[in-house]
């Protein structure tokens, strides 16, 4: 963390301290290795569970789960040779929840990075680029890493205090994702059960939501996916209104009903689908039949279609029951085409002194003989696509802009 960054987190914590009336102690005795006594972690969870000889829970349920790892291990490697090389790894809070009893507030990554390092769950590499597991290195640098003393401010607060100041930080580089923001503000039973079930990357469903959600079970995208749908877009509300509950039934049903539902009219699965608004068309779909086999031939067609520039429109197209062409955004004429037609229809027309528009050439008003300009007209399928007819000079024609619209989206 740079100089500035660091001085400006210390002001902030100040300022709220002051706002909060929260005590505050700042410790500068604590060594990793008092940190790493008793250090535990939970490999299935992804979590850094205790240290300091058990005093420490280093993963309150407030907290998010363990991403340092992720990206290859750069960011907990950076960790540790930023101890190395007696960089400031910034400040750490605790939130002491009683005398024997301390909550890391915020410095959770880490210190699970410290705690990983020291039980050799990872390596960094040394100057030649080797890699070197704590348990082998030099004695000199292992002793140089535990007796790294680290700066810890000790809180004391109510819980609205402490989830207050947590929701004002964020640790440098990896921001909070909103959901995530969300767990710390509404805390509770719900949203531990909420993130067992959603959020744990060992559960075996996970593959198969990935189908249909995109993004991470550790970043909590499942979990706020879940919420989203059950609560019409509404998350915050929902978790305050359940905060307390002791199950997520409504929840689970909910978010497995809309599941099934994509996984039973669409069989086949696009790598197009993941990330559509699946919620919002199960609200308004889920009540009408589909045969999945047709459905499936359907999704073929158009997606061996090359007029069909949107396959993310394929599905909500098939399901309003093949109407709305604009969410396939069809190919359209190019200008050469266009111009190319034009010439031809316009000097038939002016040979015949009738409107080189068709549909003016068969009205009765001033049109009828009109000539309109390239600009003043454009192309139409005579064909419509949705019968079969294609994006080719044979199947195009020239209209004034009137009745081109009137014609309209078939
Ligand atoms: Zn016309």
């Amino acid at each position: 963390m740079k100089g500035e960054q660091f001085n400006l987190l210390i002001l902030e914590f100040l300022l709220n301290i002051r706002k909060n009336n929260m005590e505050t102690k700042l410790k500068t005795n604590i060594t990793v290795k008092d940190i790493c006594d008793g250090f535990i972690y939970n490999e299935l969870e992804g979590k850094g569970l205790f240290g300091l000889s058990g005093k420490l829970t280093i993963q309150p349920e407030y907290q998010r789960n363990y991403i340092y790892a992720s990206d290859g291990g750069k960011r907990e490697m950076a960790v540790i040779e930023s101890i190395l090389k007696d960089y400031p790894i910034g400040l750490i809070y605790f939130n002491k929840v009683s005398e024997n009893n301390l909550e890391v507030l915020d410095g959770q990554q880490r210190i699970t990075s410290i705690g990983r390092f020291v039980t050799d769950k990872f390596a960094i590499k040394d100057e030649n680029g080797m890699e070197q597991y704590f348990g082998g290195m030099a004695k000199d640098k292992k002793i140089k890493i535990l007796e790294t003393k680290l700066l810890i401010y000790e809180c004391e607060g109510t819980e609205s205090e402490i989830k207050e100041w947590f929701k004002t930080i964020n640790i440098a580089g990896v921001p909070l994702s909103d959901q995530e923001l969300l767990n710390a503000v509404y805390s509770g039973p719900f949203v531990t059960l909420g993130k067992e079930e959603f959020s744990n990357s060992q559960n075996s469903n996970i593959q198969k939501w990935s189908a249909y959600i995109s993004g991470s079970a550790n970043r909590q995208a499942f979990l706020e996916r879940a919420l989203d749908w059950v609560s019409k877009d509404n998350i915050g509300d929902y978790m305050s209104r359940h905060r307390y509950d002791k199950d997520i039934n409504e929840l689970k049903t909910y978010f497995n009903s809309v599941i099934d539902w994509i996984s039973g009219v669409f069989t086949d699965v696009e790598s197009e689908m993941c990330g559509l608004k699946w919620g919002q068309l199960y609200e308004q779909y889920h009540k009408k039949s589909y045969d999945p086999s047709k459905i499936s031939i359907e999704v073929r067609k158009l997606y061996s279609d090359p007029y069909v520039k949107s396959r993310k429109g394929i599905f909500e197209y098939i399901l309003g029951g093949g109407n709305d062409t604009k969410l396939l955004e069809i190919r359209m004429f190019d200008d050469a085409t266009k111009k190319s037609v034009y010439t031809i229809q316009t000097a038939k027309s002016e040979t015949k002194k009738i409107s080189n528009c068709s549909h003016c050439a068969m009205g009765h008003d001033a049109n009828k003989s009109k000539i309109w300009k390239l600009d003043e007209m454009d192309a139409d399928h005579v064909t419509a696509w949705s019968k079969g007819g294609t994006t080719s000079i044979k199947n195009c024609e020239m209209l004034c802009k009137t009745h081109n619209r009137a014609k309209g989206n078939r």
